[in-house]
């Protein structure tokens, strides 16, 4: 098939290259004419594991290409994939400028039938307006608009894009929906479902899905803090709990607060619709609410420790990305920290395996990044652990201790056992658990 995906980001990219993947044609087409360059040049311009092993096989076959004309891009696509950016705008509700830019630029463009699929995360009502948009210029013989919300997430996205757990497809085109089942039935040959359905439904899936996640992310940190409180330690808490089939052992783990490009937005954008509708969505105002102030627990602790005024103290930072196995930044917990020490004046020296020329397109040099874990904690009066990348779970504690001014270390991802850290002879705390003295 003819493919083309406008919005070569995190989805974007991702999509285009697993769909070229399974032999189909497609174009990728953003408005980022640098992005598009290096990308023609054959760089990938996102850190994603194992996604430069596909966009290499399927350029050097001439299956995946890049532009930056819209025209250009979709003249042959009997698919087009909105992959576009919808940022929160001031009040919390999705900005669909970006969309329905695109939708009405189609609109100037489109002559033979072709499925418009938004793939980004879209407030329900938007493929609606998207089909209006089209519908004001153009027959709507000519078009389906399907919503195909992703459920990727970032570090392990390709995987997830190649074997998804399921494919949420709304459409109520029995036309569009064959297309759309032909694209999708080399990723689900396990088994895994696709589902049908009509298009609000579908827009609210992703929407209800991403907030479930945040909302069981701030219990598990909420009730961390009580632990803490009530001399509990969270993690056999976490197990015990877990063991219960309707709970579930995954995303139960306690840390620094939900952060990245998705789950603030989209809990925002959910509250804003509910209030649209003259509807509270109190669960979700109360998730917002704890988890900034989830996102400060660790500089509290620090502060706290080390006192409010840190203009003479040097802090360690391991872990910058939002998560491990991305250089995303966005809404990353790092970010609150690092401005709360910054205002604190203190000194910062950081690592992380991918993120750091975000960070540093972000701090500039505010932000002493270092090329190594060791050389964070090189005379520093703390450690501060905030993403939990697999090369700090066992670093050579020894080592450490040798080069800290201090050997003291505030987990924000539970890293390491208490005892263990008390053998060591560190000062530990992390996250729901006892403080190791
Ligand atoms: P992104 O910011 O990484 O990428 C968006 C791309 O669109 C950028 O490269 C930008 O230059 C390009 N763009 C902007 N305007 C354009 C235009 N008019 N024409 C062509 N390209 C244009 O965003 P992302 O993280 O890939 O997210 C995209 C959408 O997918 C969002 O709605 C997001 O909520 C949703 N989503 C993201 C994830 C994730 O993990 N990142 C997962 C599921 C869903």
């Amino acid at each position: 098939m003819n493919i083309a995906v406008v919005g070569t980001g995190y989805v974007g990219l991702v999509t285009g290259t697993c769909f070229a993947e399974t032999g189909n044609e497609v174009v990728c087409i953003d408005v980022d004419a640098d992005k598009v360059q290096r990308m023609q040049q054959g760089e990938v311009p996102i850190y994603e594991p194992g996604l430069k092993t596909l966009f290499d096989r399927n350029t050097r076959q001439n299956r995946l290409q890049f532009t930056t004309s819209l025209e250009e891009g979709i003249k042959d696509a009997e698919v087009i994939f909105l992959a576009l950016p919808t940022p929160p705008n001031g009040d919390g509700s999705a900005d669909l400028s970006y969309i329905l830019k695109v939708a009405a630029q189609l609109a100037d463009l489109i002559t033979d039938y072709t499925v418009i699929v938004d793939k980004s995360t879209v407030p329900v009502g938007t493929a609606d307006q998207v089909h209006d948009t089209l519908a004001s210029k153009i027959s709507p013989e000519l078009f389906d608009v399907v919503s195909n919300p992703e459920f990727l997430r970032e570090g392990v996205a390709v995987d997830d894009f190649l074997k998804p757990e399921r494919v949420i497809i709304g459409t109520e085109s029995q036309r569009a929906r064959n297309i759309m089942e032909r694209l999708y039935k080399p990723f689900v040959r396990q088994g895994n479902p696709i589902y049908f359905m009509d298009v609000r439904s579908a827009e609210m899936t992703k929407y209800a899905a991403n907030s479930f996640l945040a909302t069981k992310i701030t219990f598990m940190n909420d009730i961390a803090n009580l632990c803490e409180r009530v001399g509990a330690n969270v993690d056999q808490v976490r197990i015990g709990i877990g063991s219960d089939s309707r709970i579930g052992k995954r995303f139960l783990f306690p840390g620094v607060g939900y952060g990245g490009s998705c789950f603030p937005k989209d809990v925002e954008a959910l509250v804003r619709t509910g209030q649209d509708y003259d509807y509270d969505l109190r669960i979700l105002q109360s998730v917002i609410e704890v988890n900034n102030r989830q996102k400060r627990i660790l500089a509290d602790k620090l502060v706290q420790y080390l006192g409010e005024d840190l203009c003479n103290k040097t802090i360690g930072i391991w872990g910058l990305a939002f998560k491990p196995n991305t250089d995303d930044i966005r809404e990353a917990p790092a970010l609150y920290i690092i401005q709360e020490l910054l205002d604190r004046h203190a000194t910062i020296k950081a690592y992380d395996p991918e993120a750091m020329e975000n960070i540093r397109t972000r701090f500039g040099d505010q932000v002493h990044l270092v090329s190594d874990a060791y050389e964070a904690v090189i005379d520093v009066d703390a450690l501060l652990i905030i993403t939990e990348w697999s090369v700090f779970r066992t670093p050579n504690f020894e080592v450490m201790k040798s080069l800290m001014k201090q050997p003291i270390i505030f987990d924000g991802r539970n890293l390491y056992e208490t005892d263990y850290m008390a053998k060591k002879g560190f000062y530990y705390e992390s996250i729901g658990r006892e403080v190791v003295d």
